[in-house]
């Protein structure tokens, strides 16, 4: 055999495992069907903008680990995520915090908020929320509910929120204090130079080869490493014999603008449910509007985010992670785990709505139980 490993995905947990077993001395093959690095964290230079071509990544983590980890591959910058929510032209602040009450409801205390917020669940009768919707009205109250989240969820997943599971919404801090923050972690930022950037560092020196399809010839492919990471699909990987998981896809429609200045921030989330994109980036705020030589960038790139049901041959982006989907894939997960070549890993590989840090502390745990 000519590798080590092989590597399929040449996203997060690809690029980290692939990183990990070099270092430690394996011949490693990275392989990817798309013509790029990075995955769905992908960086695309236009104009000198760096555009998330896949959608808004903001590096948040609470590891210290994770953290010491990224920073060897890339400078992150202070960026402070602070998103807005329009609701037919009325601007609300994310996440839900004492912001957000006093523009709903004019309450300048926690005290009022909590008791706005506590009078609305007992309304709404929610002793033991069991779903997206019961969730949400017992964190933030009904008015929110409906503003902000309602319409916003049910676009983004396609589904009603009382069909969609809790722990979706529970995402997202809620606080008695004024602080637009959008994340509670301890580090943030965005990697300097962009993600592409911080990919081929982290990939520098590894045998990668873009444009190959591993289900074009899956044979010869395992013919090549003792064992392959496998960061695709995992029912795609079965053949979808069980049938096929739910996942929701994007789609994202840029416009090039000769603008300075578009929203005055990166991210404007649209909640009504007739907008039909869910939100709209302007990708030179996550850098503050300055290009990697610190000069202010005259145009402006923005992406507005349209979600639509996957099928197979589009992009899958987000697991439907509700019980009927996680029995299904469990069927699958009872295969994978009786793999001894295979390791399966990664939001597609495991079927799980991973944010990028946790996707990074799975890999590199992977590898130490691989290597033992
Ligand atoms: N959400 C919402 N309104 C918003 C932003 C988020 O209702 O303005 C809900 C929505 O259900 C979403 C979840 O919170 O799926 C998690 O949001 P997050 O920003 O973490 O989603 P991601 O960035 O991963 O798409």
């Amino acid at each position: 055999m000519k590798y080590d490993y092989l590597i399929i995905g040449a996203g997060l947990y690809g690029a980290v495992f692939a990183r990990q077993a070099y270092d430690a001395g394996k011949k490693v093959l990275v392989i990817d069907k798309r013509p790029h690095i990075g995955g769905n964290v992908y960086t695309e230079d236009v104009d000198g903008i760096h555009v998330h071509k896949y959608g808004a990544h903001i590096f948040h983590t609470d590891n210290q680990r994770v953290w010491e980890y990224v920073n060897r591959f890339a400078e992150f910058t202070r960026y402070i995520h602070e998103p807005v929510a329009n609701y037919k032209g009325e601007v609300y602040s994310l996440p839900f915090n004492m912001h957000t009450f006093k523009e709903m409801w004019g309450v300048e205390s926690p005290e009022e908020a909590s008791a706005k917020i506590e009078k609305q669940r007992r309304e709404a009768g929610i002793v033991d929320p069991k779903n997206l919707e019961e969730q949400a009205i017992s964190l933030v109250g009904r008015d929110i509910f409906e503003k902000l989240i309602k319409g916003y969820t049910e676009k983004q997943w396609g589904r009603e929120c009382k069909d969609l599971p809790a722990f979706i919404i529970k995402r997202l801090p809620v606080r008695f204090t004024f602080d637009n923050n959008y994340f509670d972690s301890k580090y943030q930022g965005i990697p300097k130079g962009g993600y592409t950037k911080f990919f081929e560092n982290l990939l520098d020196g590894i045998e990668v080869r873009l444009n190959t399809d591993y289900f074009s010839d899956k044979e010869g492919f395992d013919g090549l490493a003792e064992k392959i990471v496998y960061t695709g699909q995992i029912d795609e990987f079965y053949g979808y014999r069980f049938g096929a998981l739910k996942y929701r896809s994007l789609r994202f429609e840029r416009d090039i603008l000769e603008e300075k200045d578009h929203q005055g921030r990166a991210v404007v989330n649209y909640t009504d449910k007739d907008t039909p994109y869910i939100r709209v980036i302007e990708h030179k705020w996550f850098t503050n509007g300055l290009d990697d030589e610190g000069n202010e960038l005259k145009n402006t790139v923005i992406s507005r985010e349209y979600p639509f049901e996957w099928k197979p041959g589009d992009e899958p982006f987000y697991p439907v992670n509700d019980e009927e989907n996680n029995a299904l894939c469990e069927k699958y997960k009872a295969l994978a785990d009786k793999e001894d070549k295979f390791i399966f890993g990664g939001r597609l590989g495991e079927y799980k709505y991973y944010d990028m840090d946790a996707v990074i502390a799975a890999a590199l745990s992977k590898c130490e139980e691989t290597y033992k």
